[in-house]
């Protein structure tokens, strides 16, 4: 099946349902049995819906459709994607082990390393994302996770995923990537050597920033221990909200190549402004990342960052305080667009990110390209004191 069709019919039998097209939304906690052999042979693995927490067919609904949509083996939901990224890495990890993170990582998935990991004793080391087959040298003995995101959030390196996973694979690691970014429609992470592909499904996946939504999609290796440290956890994701998701990714196949379009259209105007200092959007060619983009993905999503040449407080304020469409706020992957001022300087312990100006992160939503281009031409101006 082609990428279209499984977002149209991954995770559905209607006929199971009435007809319905789509999967109902069971709110259930008491599952009943019919007989006491029934209630006592429940805890079967064969047996799917036993209890609320762990499972109705509307939750499996969704875990279908994204093990679907990457090719994986089996897929765990969670409360949130930083939810999602905690419990991939807590399925893994004891005390005494250590981890290394790429320092382009997630900054909520780099405060979790430092404040809940460490006090397990785990210990966390980060790598350039740019390292390749060179994270080899930093493997050691008790290295059992490496996590990659790629492009990285706020500053968008892209990351040799297969090279990484060959060498850490070749240590005894678990390859873990927050592939957020592409919404697993443009990178395919398991084929490309990660054993574990996380998303904040809060983004591209719901499409329409008001639910939050995690997922894990694991492959055949690591499914079974995912699946029950997260039931051990008691996590849950809450049935409206995966209804939602599910909604959001059937549309995902029309969403996302808009999204690619009109980024790069936004990208290649803000490439040419005299205020701007660099863009990072591994899908323009003078992107350091784009022969691995290349090779690796088949898109881009909307989301990508630029470097001002001042770093004027003030004037940078005038800009933003004075946009029409773009909002100012975290989250992203809706059909509204987006910029704020990050600090990635502040995310940094490996390697240093060194900016001429301010950065900025910048989501390109569904509007007309042209009106997003005239709101920041506007934006320019106030940035010019004009
Ligand atoms: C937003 C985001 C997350 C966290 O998702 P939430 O659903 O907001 O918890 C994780 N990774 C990346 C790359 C994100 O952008």
């Amino acid at each position: 099946m082609k990428e279209d069709t499984k977002l149209a019919h991954a995770g559905r039998d209607p006929h199971a349902h009435h007809g319905a097209v789509n999967t109902p939304v069971y709110h259930a906690s008491t599952i009943l049995f019919k007989t006491m052999e029934q209630f006592v042979g429940r805890s079967a693995p064969e047996v799917r819906i036993k209890y609320g927490l762990r499972g109705t067919p509307t939750s499996f609904a969704l875990e279908d459709a994204l093990t679907a949509l990457e090719g994986g083996h089996g897929t765990v939901l969670a409360p949130s994607g930083l939810q999602a990224i905690t419990m991939a890495l807590m399925a893994f990890l004891k005390s005494g082990d250590h981890v290394l993170v790429t320092d382009s990582t997630y900054a909520p998935t780099r405060n979790f390393c430092k404040n809940v990991l460490a006090d397990f004793g785990v210990e966390t080391e980060y790598y350039d994302p740019t390292i390749g087959s060179g994270i080899a040298r930093l493997m050691r003995p008790n290295t059992r996770i490496v996590w990659t995101e790629a492009p990285g959030s706020q500053t968008f390196e892209m990351q040799d995923i297969p090279a990484i996973a060959a060498a850490a694979h070749s240590a005894g690691a678990v390859v873990m990537i927050d592939n957020t970014w592409s919404g697993g429609y443009y990178f395919k992470a398991l084929q490309h050597g990660a054993d574990i592909s996380v998303h904040a499904a809060t983004k591209y996946v719901v499409g329409h920033s008001d639910v939050m939504m995690g997922a894990i999609v694991c492959n055949e290796k690591t499914y079974d221990r995912v699946k029950t440290r997260a039931g051990q956890f008691g996590n849950f994701a809450a049935p409206d909200d995966i209804y939602l998701t599910l909604r959001g990714f059937r549309t995902m196949g029309v969403r996302l190549p808009r999204h690619f379009e009109s980024g790069l259209k936004v990208a290649n105007w803000l490439l040419a402004r005299p205020e701007v200092a660099q863009v990072m959007h591994p899908a323009l060619p003078g992107d350091p990342g784009h022969a691995i983009w290349k090779r690796d993905f088949t898109g881009a999503s909307s989301l990508f960052g630029f470097v001002l040449k001042t770093k004027d407080r003030p004037r940078v304020a005038a800009m933003l305080d004075g946009m029409k469409l773009f909002g100012m706020g975290a989250s992203w992957g809706g059909f509204e667009s987006l910029l704020i001022p990050t600090w990635p300087e502040t995310n940094r312990t490996a390697t240093k990110w060194q900016a001429e100006g301010q950065t900025m992160r910048i989501h390109i939503g569904l509007e007309d390209p042209e009106d997003l281009i005239a709101d920041l031409d506007a934006g320019f101006a106030r940035l010019n004191g004009k």
